[in-house]
């Protein structure tokens, strides 16, 4: 009998369905790996094991796509009466009154939620070191940072404590953690998964995702969060398709895109190659692969700093020590209490990125900064329509380098930023972008890929991700912990 922590959803559910595995016996394994490895990896913010057992335990609610499969939530995602922090001291002890949407409609197929994982504080990160809590360890080597903001997420698949997670992606979140620990990432369009109860970093970037341990799983969990909801007025009002559906092996025909400017100094030697042998594999399998052009490339990191921290710093007024959590003591009056919380309240990476957010918005500085950047946004979204003209996905790496080692950049705020140069771009473009395993390094660290596609067309990457998949093994892939 194989081990059914270790195993995807999609497997999970066939086991079950042939009465060969039970909810419960899933559950008790996923919680002995936690109890066993979370000590040393430090992916669970949150473990909650008695909840957990309740929804195992009531038939009433083990019904629907995903009946009995543990799900990991990242902490900014709302989960009623459940703590939710966003890795921030701000948050200590909150609870929100409400869930948000994504956890009520994995509540309605079936799922059993597990818990919180770690992450940067409020998203603010590619590391999962600014959490309040400490970093994740990447389960590859726990010397090395899981990537981030959705470390814990990642770490948490890759080390089979859970079987499905889901992460938020402003500007690589998701799938640049994915690729750092082996497993499957996928940022979806914007507007096509609700981001009501997601604790807002950059509303207009931000979006909900899966982390899984295969495409198909990233399939079946888009399947069930995606859809319009009235709570979100920037969520799209398209029909769903079954995105299992899309999963077909075969790419004949299907023209790739490998952007120039994606290959270029500072890309690890090793991750070029492993891309570009993914790349030539999918050719010999038929598809017509191209060299294209995103020439505004160069602007995208500078741009999402300017974007996404301005509206970082609008979405944290509101943590002001007077409706949420956290409110420090001994204040003179109420300016003195803001002061003296946010001070407190807030890690070095928010008060910077609040800092430099609320700089691009002042008077005086708008036109200069945010509008501009607001501009060279639109460029770069053009560069993506233009591109799609000639092709139907683009292939990339996902993260410059493999996971670095913990302590490396916390002193570097601009190298941190710059490691996200190859998955901010889908953001600022509102495009779905998916990471896959597709290869390792000499030293046995995980090496990413993205695939891209237009907007609404996930199911373009679920073919070339499937396809690849059947061919290769890395997705199979185990750490030794
Ligand atoms: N690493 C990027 C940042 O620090 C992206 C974070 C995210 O996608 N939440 O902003």
């Amino acid at each position: 009998m194989e081990n059914l922590y270790s195993l995807a959803a999609h497997r999970l559910k066939e086991l079950m369905v042939k009465g060969e595995a039970a909810p419960s016996a899933i559950l008790d394994q996923v919680f002995s790996r936690i109890e066993k490895f979370d000590p040393k990896i430090k992916a669970f913010v949150l473990a909650n094991k008695e909840k957990a057992k309740r929804s195992v335990n009531n038939p009433t609610k083990l019904k629907g796509k995903l009946a009995g499969i543990p799900v990991l939530m990242k902490d900014n995602i709302c989960v009623k009466d459940e703590v939710t922090t966003c890795a921030s001291r701000i948050l200590a002890g909150f609870k929100p009154p409400y869930d948000a949407t994504v956890v009520k409609k994995l509540e309605e197929e079936g799922a059993v939620l597990i818990g919180k994982a770690n992450m940067d504080e409020f998203a603010f990160g590619s590391s999962c070191e600014t959490s309040c809590y400490g970093p994740t360890k990447n389960p590859w080597d726990i010397t090395r940072i899981p990537g981030g903001s959705s470390g814990g997420s990642a770490a948490a698949v890759s080390a089979d404590e859970t079987i499905l997670a889901l992460g938020s992606d402003t500007g690589g979140s998701i799938r640049q953690p994915a690729a750092l620990c082996g497993v499957v990432g996928l940022k979806p369009t914007y507007g096509r998964v609700s981001r009501y109860g997601l604790i807002a970093f950059a509303s207009s970037l931000d979006q909900i995702g899966p982390i899984t341990k295969d495409t198909e799983d990233a399939a079946l969990l888009l399947s069930v969060i995606a859809g319009y909801d009235e709570m979100d007025s920037t969520s799209v009002d398209l029909p769903v398709p079954d995105y299992t559906k899309a999963l077909s092996k075969d790419v004949k025909g299907l023209r790739i895109g490998v952007p120039k400017e994606y290959f270029i100094e500072g890309l690890d030697k090793e991750i070029e190659a492993g891309v570009k042998a993914a790349i030539e594999l999918l050719r010999s399998l038929g598809a017509k692969v191209h060299k294209i052009s995103l020439p505004h490339t160069e602007y995208a990191v500078g741009t999402y700093y300017i974007v996404a921290t301005a509206e970082a710093s609008s979405n944290l007024a509101r943590f002001d020590g007077v409706q949420y959590a956290f409110r420090a003591g001994n204040s003179r009056d109420m300016i003195d209490m803001y002061i003296k919380t946010r001070s407190q309240g807030f890690g070095d990476e928010a008060k910077r990125r609040i800092l430099l957010g609320t700089y691009c918005l002042s008077t005086g500085y708008y036109d200069a900064y945010y509008l501009k950047a607001q501009k060279v946004r639109t460029k770069i979204r053009e560069d993506f329509d233009k591109a799609f003209k000639e092709c139907d996905c683009i292939i990339t790496p996902t993260s410059p380098t493999p996971a670095f080692k913990i302590g490396e950049k916390m002193n570097d705020p601009l190298s941190m930023y710059l490691s996200d140069i190859y998955t901010i771009p889908a953001n600022l473009a509102g495009l779905p972008a998916m990471s896959i395993p597709c290869g390792f390094s000499k030293s046995g660290l995980p090496i990413g890929m993205q695939i891209l596609a237009k907007a609404f067309d996930e199911e373009t990457i679920f073919r070339a991700a499937y396809t690849f998949e059947q061919y290769t093994e890395f997705h199979t892939k185990k750490p030794k912990l």
